[in-house]
């Protein structure tokens, strides 16, 4: 049996038939265009489908599930959509709608819990313990403990980016102060860059990105790391010190076997991943324990929210 797994996002909507072997073999996305009604995002996602099951030669029948990943709280209780701030939806009874516009069951979850769920599933990791962290615009992440994502009451477990790493320290968009997010997603990299560009004209990252700060992004940084100059060095290595506070947090509490770091950043690989394996391990409290979590590369990348989605049980 088929499934389809789509993935909201903020700019696409991206849906995937994905077989039993967990290997996406057709794939389609359209402009997410938000804001915009829902019930026109959900008119987007049956065409989608609709398309997919055309192209395949598929009836509906032939789908074992159809799953959504969410950039927002899933309430699996009544199918609506909460805190999808980023499509400038509030609490929409999402699932009824798609599900009437599809005529199938839908399944839904969280988009960072469903990547998640995508990556753990494909890792073949038999451990039952895994814990993602997604760092991108924000910093999201999923927890699989006993061989399950773990939801929350409510659907909104695992929101890492939102715990506080410096009280009192920079905003949040949460309207806290001091998350690990305004210190260690990309968003704050890259703030992080333009701040010392404003002070220092002799950076490479001046020339990386044709004297315009706007068009700084992580990479840049790490392309002048790799380049030898020393202003992206320091840069990199106070976020990574800054990242690896968190994440010696998340270890802290669930000593996971595995912890896979996915998003726009980690596609850096080694030269994000040996510092933080480096400086984690100086923070963590289990330091002398025999067996410690092991720091992982997700390897995914954007298909994990359609695999994870797919797979997203009842
Ligand atoms: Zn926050």
């Amino acid at each position: 049996m088929y499934r389809i797994g789509i993935d909201l996002g903020g700019t696409f909507i991206a849906a995937g038939l994905v077989n039993e072997k967990l290997q996406i073999v057709d794939k389609l996305s359209v402009r997410t265009n938000a804001p915009r009604p829902m019930e026109a995002i959900a008119d987007d996602m049956a065409s989608l489908v609709g398309e997919l099951l055309e192209r395949s030669g598929l009836r509906r029948g032939d789908l074992a599930a159809v799953g959504v990943g969410v950039p927002g709280t899933a309430n699996r209780e009544n199918g609506r959509l909460e805190d999808a701030n980023n499509l400038d939806f509030d609490d929409e009874p999402f699932l009824p709608v798609l599900e009437e516009r599809l005529g199938l069951p839908v399944r839904f979850g969280n988009d960072a819990n469903a990547a998640a769920w995508g990556e753990y599933r494909v890792s073949g990791r038999r451990e039952d313990s895994f814990v993602m962290m997604t760092i991108g615009t924000g910093i999201g992440g999923g927890v699989i403990l006993n061989g399950k994502l773990w939801d929350g009451v409510n659907g909104a477990a695992a929101e890492f980016g939102h715990m506080t790493i410096r009280y009192d320290g920079a905003p949040c968009t949460c309207g806290r102060r001091g998350c690990f997010e305004a210190y260690a997603s990309a968003t704050a990299l890259i703030r992080q860059a333009r701040e010392r560009m404003a002070t220092d004209r002799e950076t490479l990252l001046w020339k990386l990105c044709g004297g315009e700060a706007d068009r700084v992004e992580a990479r840049t940084v790490f392309d002048g790391a790799a380049a030898g100059d020393a202003a992206c060095m320091e840069l990199l290595d106070t976020y990574t010190t800054y990242l690896a506070e968190g994440t010696a947090n998340i270890i802290n509490l669930f000593q996971p076997a595995f912890l896979c770091v996915g998003g726009g950043v980690s596609r850096a690989g080694e030269a994000l991943l040996a510092p933080l394996r480096e400086k984690t391990a100086r923070r963590i409290y289990s330091q002398n324990a025999k067996r410690n979590t092991q720091i992982i590369l997700a390897q995914l990348d954007n298909d994990a929210g359609i695999i994870g989605a797919a797979l997203l049980e009842p």
